[in-house]
């Protein structure tokens, strides 16, 4: 028996959107720019992929658009923005415990002229409101501070961010790949949000990898990052996945469909949380969190040690920060958060998806537990 607790990585693809994206690519294979019937078709089948993500946010068809990825629509909302940018302001805002994808465009934002400021996190990995008058000053142009930490699992305060930005004349992307399509089983619009740009990624919600979307609020000054044929309004250049983006839309669907859905996910992750060794030290004893999310750290051990322990136990988890050649990296949000860089080596999360049931998640408590003792 192989037990699943990294949905946070990735999710098991519907098996609806994995109907619909079979039958597509059974039955067709044309080009959505093409003007005869096979491209008109194609074209009809992405723009109904389209509309389904923009009436589920609430915004028009154009202000969507699709991308390679999550982390391709989060470089798109801040480095396009950069490039675009009609403004002398030349300070962007980047959240210290966000995901590489949001923090390694460091690198390039210096490169085109600007400076990073980091919005600092507390212990619990939420962004510190009462630092925000200092840090989101009239200088800055953007703020991009994600919905939910993918590590951790803390919620952030989204709207205080907003307020400060919006009170300097700030825009402001948030990467939301965590908390979509609903947060606490709740749908959100753009407009409950408030922000110019928002990410998402399908795999993270029941849908295929290699696509994800980017909203983008009609005036936001933007530059396509990939230039080539007009595609996705002159925004994002290459020929589109008609068949990943119907499996977007399908596992969009399906997971509306479902209402207790986090619901779920809740009860395996309390659970799991209840029946497992206080030896383990929850990450965000209280600050909101995500409902599949148990993030906690293991003083003492080496978390990628740990987690091939219990990959051959049979359970799936992870440290949530990245690996590079077999051995972990501290994790820069755990550093970003105060803790040591041996502490920030101890971090384990589990997270947990719908299709996970209460017996399941204690019985992997029990495992998880065993492997722990029998570390030492
Ligand atoms: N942002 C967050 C918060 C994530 O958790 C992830 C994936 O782990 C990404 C962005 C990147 O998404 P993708 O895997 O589609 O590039």
């Amino acid at each position: 028996m192989r037990y699943y607790a990294d949905s946070a990585a990735t999710t098991p693809l519907h098996p609806e959107a994995r109907r619909v994206m079979d039958e597509w690519n059974q039955r067709e294979f044309g080009n959505a720019s093409s003007l005869y019937a096979e491209g008109r078709r194609a074209r009809a089948a992405l723009d109904e992929a389209h509309e389904a993500l923009a009436q589920h946010w609430g915004c028009l068809f154009g202000e969507v658009l699709f991308t390679g990825s999550g982390t391709e629509a989060a470089n798109l909302a801040i480095l396009g923005f950069a490039l675009a940018n009609p403004t002398d302001r030349r300070t962007i805002v980047l959240g210290a415990g966000d995901h590489h994808c949001v923090t390694h465009t460091v690198g390039w934002l210096g490169r085109l002229g600007y400076q990073v400021r980091w919005a600092p996190i507390d212990h619990e990995g939420r962004t510190r409101v009462d630092a925000l008058p200092a840090i989101i000053t009239e200088d800055v142009a953007l703020v991009s501070v994600m919905m939910a930490n993918n590590e951790l699992g803390t919620i952030q305060p989204l709207a205080e961010i907003v307020a400060q930005a919006r009170a300097v004349g700030a825009h402001v992307h948030t990467d939301a790949v965590q908390a979509f399509p609903t947060l606490h089983g709740s749908p959100w619009t753009v407009d409950d949000l408030g922000v110019d740009m928002v990410s998402i990624s399908a795999h993270k919600f029941g849908g295929p990898k290699g696509i994800g979307a980017l909203y983008v609020r009609g005036g936001t000054p933007l530059e396509p990052v990939v230039v080539g044929g007009g595609q996705e309004r002159d925004m994002r250049a290459g020929t589109e996945n008609v068949a990943l983006a119907l499996g977007m839309a399908e596992a969009l669907r399906q997971a509306l469909a479902d209402p207790e859905r986090d619901a779920r996910r809740r009860a395996a992750r309390d659970a799991f949380a209840a029946a497992l060794d206080p030896k383990f030290i929850p990450t965000v004893p209280a600050a909101p969190r995500l409902d599949g999310h148990h993030h906690v750290r293991l003083p003492g051990a080496d978390a990628s040690a740990f987690l091939i322990r219990l990959d051959r136990e049979g359970v799936c988890a992870s440290s949530g920060s990245a690996c590079s050649s077999g051995s972990l990296e501290p994790s820069h949000v755990l550093m970003a958060a105060g803790y040591s860089e041996e502490e920030a080596r101890q971090g384990l999360r589990f997270s947990f998806g719908p299709e996970i049931t209460i017996d399941q998640a204690q019985s992997m408590a029990t495992l998880v537990n065993r492997v722990a003792t029998a570390f030492g």
